[in-house]
């Protein structure tokens, strides 16, 4: 029996992945949005010029966080929060935490999703508020994002050491570990405004869906009509966000939010890399309005939401199989499965099911499989005259790879033989019969 462990790692790690996060993404994110916005995809041409022009080339292009950028950040945001609090929502419990804590949540997700995409576009409809001056100030939006979420994680840090809202907290002593880690597993604000809730879902993957819609009408806007590519995409990054807004509770189970303490490291992801870096396929094709004909259009969607399909049932599968405590059917049989027990930070007993049949018994990730085909065909609407519009798709499965290798550490010390036995009777981590 192991127990539970704490998800802090080792310090050479986090001052690794620290600084690269600090000095690399910031100046990738700008570089991303200028070869997609003024370099026409092309990374060549984004070297040509950096290679011409040096660093002063550099800070040149990296555009100041204007007024309007913070406007837009701020209605944002604002309108978010206030969805957030005070749309109607079913009382939802989640997991208990270590320290034995159950956080509680407003299950109001898919309601604020609608709301936010038909304020959007009724806004434009009417001639109130056109998106395309989102897609024109991009570049600062981006910029002031990058510095915004780094303030905003500095009173993370504050707030943990001064406030923190429940018993899952704590310092490590290491306050570069604390900052970057963060110190709160269910920060709030009051006793409502979930933090976590609002930097992942609500601010990082609703910006998703408005900027995938914000595309669609900028390409519209510029050429008069919307081609068959972005429609595609935009179609299949919609059903990707929606399946996530339906599925929200559940996604309030996962490690992003049940393990992960609220830092620089998810939340400042979720606040920028999100937005920027996850609909990047969306802000080549605005430029690359690619014809794909109805048939191999229609094919690449059904493919899309077929992969999207899966990636939702392998989650619906191990929550309802853990919600039943067991009893349900997996593929029209009786599940098999393993009883773990486990030892909370506070010393108590207790017991999780392993499902070991369904999707949970070809691989002990296999759910990324098709997370990371539903990108990849999102993303080939754009065919392959350029390598960029890959990048999240490569991003995404190193990301998996690695999370599929980190959570298998962390349920290894929390189960121990149990999780061995799993081990032995599902013997791939996430693709059957590879690796
Ligand atoms: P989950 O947290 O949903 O699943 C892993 C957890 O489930 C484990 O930590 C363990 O937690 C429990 N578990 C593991 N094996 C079993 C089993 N056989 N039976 C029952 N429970 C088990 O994983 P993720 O958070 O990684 O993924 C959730 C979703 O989010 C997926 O759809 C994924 O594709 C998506 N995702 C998308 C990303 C993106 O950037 N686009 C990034 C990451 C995820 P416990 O301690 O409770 O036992």
């Amino acid at each position: 029996m192991g127990s539970e462990s704490k998800t802090v790692h080792s310090p050479i790690v986090t001052y690794a992945s620290m600084l690269s996060l600090l000095s690399l993404c910031p100046p990738f994110v700008i570089l991303l949005w200028y070869t997609m916005v003024h370099a026409d995809g092309s990374v060549l041409q984004t070297w040509d010029y950096m290679r011409q022009n040096g660093l002063q080339g550099f800070i040149d292009i990296w555009p100041k966080p204007t007024a309007i950028a913070w406007k837009i950040i701020a209605c944002y945001g604002a309108f978010e929060a206030a969805l957030q609090l005070w749309l109607p929502g079913k009382r939802v419990e989640g997991p208990i935490s270590p320290a034995g804590n159950r956080p509680v949540y407003k299950a109001n997700g898919v309601l604020s999703y609608v709301v936010t995409l038909v304020t959007y576009l009724g806004l434009w409809w009417f001639g109130i508020f056109n998106p395309t001056i989102v897609y024109d100030h991009l570049g600062e939006i981006f910029s002031a994002l990058i510095f915004g979420s780094f303030v905003f994680c500095i009173f993370l840090y504050i707030k943990g050491q001064i406030a923190p809202s429940s018993t899952d907290s704590g310092s490590t002593g290491n306050i570069i570990i604390d900052f970057y880690w963060g110190m709160e597993l269910y920060p709030r604000i009051g006793k409502n405004f979930d933090i976590k809730v609002f930097t992942n879902c609500r601010f990082g993957m609703m910006s998703w869906a408005v900027l995938a819609v914000t595309y669609c009408i900028k390409q519209y806007e510029t050429y008069g009509k919307v081609s068959d590519s972005m429609l595609v995409n935009t179609a299949l990054m919609l059903v990707y966000v929606t399946k996530f807004f339906w599925w929200e509770a559940g996604y309030w189970n996962t490690m992003d939010i049940a393990h992960d303490r609220a830092g620089f490291y998810i939340c400042w992801g979720c606040l920028v890399w999100v937005p920027s870096i996850y609909t990047s396929p969306g802000m080549y094709l605005v430029n690359h309005p690619v014809t794909l004909g109805a048939q191999l259009a229609l094919s690449i969607l059904a493919a899309g939401v077929l992969c999207i399909y899966i990636n939702y049932d392998c989650d619906r599968q191990r929550q309802e199989f853990r919600r039943t405590n067991g009893k349900c059917l997996v593929w029209g049989k009786a599940p098999s499965k393993i009883l773990a027990s486990y030892t909370t930070t506070t010393g108590e007993t207790k017991t999780s099911l392993l499902l070991t049949s369904g999707w949970w018994g070809l691989a002990r990730h296999f759910h990324y499989v098709p997370e990371i085909l539903g990108a990849f065909f999102w993303t080939v609407p754009a065919l392959f005259n350029h390598f960029l519009p890959y990048f999240y798709v490569i991003f995404l499965t190193i990301l998996l790879l690695d999370r599929a290798k980190r959570d298998d550490d962390r349920c290894k010390s929390k189960y121990g033989k149990y999780w061995k036995l799993y081990c032995e009777k599902v013997p791939y981590r996430v693709v059957p019969g590879i690796y």
